[in-house]
This record gives structure tokens, C-alpha cells and sequence, in this order.
């Protein structure tokens, strides 16, 4: 036995990426692929997502500003999380 340890590559998986990645790269530069694709930025101010549950926080906490959505997830913020904070 030689210690010479034998490649696993499979020919046609590599192929098939080869050919994925030709397929992204053929395009000239006008035309986004999957590569390239983007969005501009937001144009509206981001939302606040409770800190809690995941939700829309509609409101902030007077102590540390993060925000929760309702009084359950703000008595959960701030036994469980609230850094007191003051900004
Ligand atoms: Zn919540
Ligand atoms: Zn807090």
C-alpha cells in the first residue's frame, strides 16, 4: 500500500458546477445573475422588531430603547433583558 490517497471527485458534479459557474460569468455586465443581483436601499426608515418576541415593536423602553410590542413582551424585557440603559 502507498500512501497515496485517492481524490473522491465525481466528474459530472464538477461539470455541472463548471457549467453553473459559466453560466454566471457569460453575461456581460449589464445583465445580473445571481452574482450580481441587488437592491438599492431601503427607502424607509427600518423597522422596530420586539426584542422579545419577534414581532413589531411598536413601542421602545424607557430604560435601554429596545423595542417590544406589547406590555407582556415589556415585563419580560425588562425582568429577563433590560440593560438599563440610559441613552
Ligand atoms: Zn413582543
Ligand atoms: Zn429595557
Amino acid at each position: 500500500m502507498s500512501g497515496k490517497r485517492t481524490k473522491r471527485v465525481f466528474p459530472a458534479v464538477a461539470q455541472i458546477f463548471y457549467s453553473l459557474y459559466q453560466n454566471l460569468t457569460g453575461f456581460p455586465s449589464t445583465v445580473p445573475t445571481y452574482l450580481t443581483a441587488q437592491a438599492p436601499p431601503s427607502t424607509y426608515p427600518p423597522r422596530l422588531i420586539c426584542s422579545v418576541c419577534g414581532y413589531w415593536g411598536h413601542y421602545k423602553c424607557r430604560r435601554c430603547a429596545l423595542p417590544f410590542c406589547d406590555l407582556n413582551c415589556e415585563s419580560v424585557h425588562a425582568e429577563t433583558r433590560c440593560e438599563r440603559r440610559v441613552l
